[in-house]
């Protein structure tokens, strides 16, 4: 069967190749429909990311994915014919004390594995294997826009750790702030608008589907930082001069979520002094948020079931079939999610 691989670490490694059994291990057989392409995957493919399985060079790509349940053991609670996305992160073998308890996106030890990043085969080949507990199950109604499942459970577990942390003290947020309003950040500006908050996304894009995305949600959009104050800010480009200008404008006991990975960029300096003096006198808190566990995924699902399919479906800007994946891996100035179909 075809599979998409790289060798981590090699610039230009990425090939459809041809592997004998379905990546992955478990009693569940899935048939991949298709997987979505992210900046994760493209810093694997530029060599600057990423760790084959042990033993071996090449890695299979795909950490987005979507699938149709092809067999699966009675009493899994999946069954043949079930839509489901697979779970990224695996805990470790140790395990450390968060993935002894299931909550793997909070590993101690560094020694998680990913699916399609870290040491385990990830999901961009026509077939792949999962344990039932690694899978999730999506609402079919969402057709193609259930490979949204992954970034949106990244963003689940950001709230979910936004919330936590405000309720530190009596706690009302009003506005907030999401920096980059590609497919993350629009997840954020979802679960933002969904708990009926005024929700503004700060993006450099002027044309292409993002501003229509943003404005159809009910949100605002600015491609001039906005100059107002914010009680939540998430930021979602990893760019920092944005995570400067983001901690700039959290509120007094305003709460500043990092999630983006910025890759090579790092250039912007920080003024430690008056960060410290915002942060201790004005009890603000800025944070980082990596992954997620299954109840974020699970969070994720029934929020993606609660939106409207046809703007989630627009999300998904640009869709590539397998036997031209080059061009699905190709960025565009204005692309939101790119998706690499697996059928015709
Ligand atoms: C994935 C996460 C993963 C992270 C770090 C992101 O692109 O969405 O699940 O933990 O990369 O490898």
């Amino acid at each position: 069967m075809h599979a998409l691989t790289v060798v981590p670490g090699q610039a230009g490694s990425l090939k459809l190749d041809q592997v004998e059994e379905p990546p992955g291990r478990g009693a569940v057989l899935v048939r991949t429909l298709a997987v979505g392409v992210c900046g994760t995957d493209r810093e694997l493919i530029d060599g600057e990311y990423g760790e084959a399985p042990p033993g071996r060079r090449r890695l299979v790509l795909g950490h987005e994915s979507l699938g149709r349940v092809l067999e699966a053991p009675a009493g899994s609670g999946l069954a043949a014919g079930d839509t489901v996305v697979g779970i990224v992160r695996h805990p470790d073998p140790v395990p450390c004390v968060n993935c002894a308890l299931g909550e793997w996106d909070m590993c101690r030890n560094g020694q998680y594995t990913e699916r399609g990043i870290k040491q385990l085969d990830g999901f961009a080949a026509q077939r792949f294997r999962s344990e039932p507990e690694f899978l999730v199950k999506v609402a079919p109604a969402l057709g193609m826009a259930g490979v949204l499942l992954e970034p949106a459970s990244v963003l689940a577990k950001a709230w979910e750790h936004i919330e936590r942390i405000g309720t530190r003290a009596r706690w009302a947020p009003r506005r907030v702030l999401v920096t980059g309003a590609g497919p993350v950040g629009l997840m954020g500006a979802l679960f933002g608008v969904q708990r009926e908050l005024e929700v503004h996304v700060y993006d450099r894009n002027r044309s292409g589907p993002k501003p229509a995305l943003v404005r159809d949600l009910g949100a605002r959009y600015h491609t001039k930082f906005p100059a107002i104050e914010f009680d939540i800010a998430i930021e979602c480009t990893g760019a920092p001069a944005v995570i400067a200008q983001a901690v700039a404008a959290s509120a007094p006991g305003g709460i500043v979520c990092l999630t983006g990975l910025g890759g090579t960029q790092h250039l912007a300096s920080f003024d430690v002094a008056s960060l410290n003096q915002a942060l201790v006198m004005e009890n603000r808190v800025v944070f980082g948020s990596v992954n997620a566990n299954r109840r974020h995924y699970e969070a994720a699902a029934s929020a993606l079931a609660r939106a409207d399919p046809a703007w989630l479906d627009r999300i998904i800007a640009r869709r590539a079939h397998l036997d031209r994946f080059e061009q699905a891996y190709v960025r565009g100035e204005s692309d939101v999610k790119t998706v690499l179909l697996f059928e015709n």
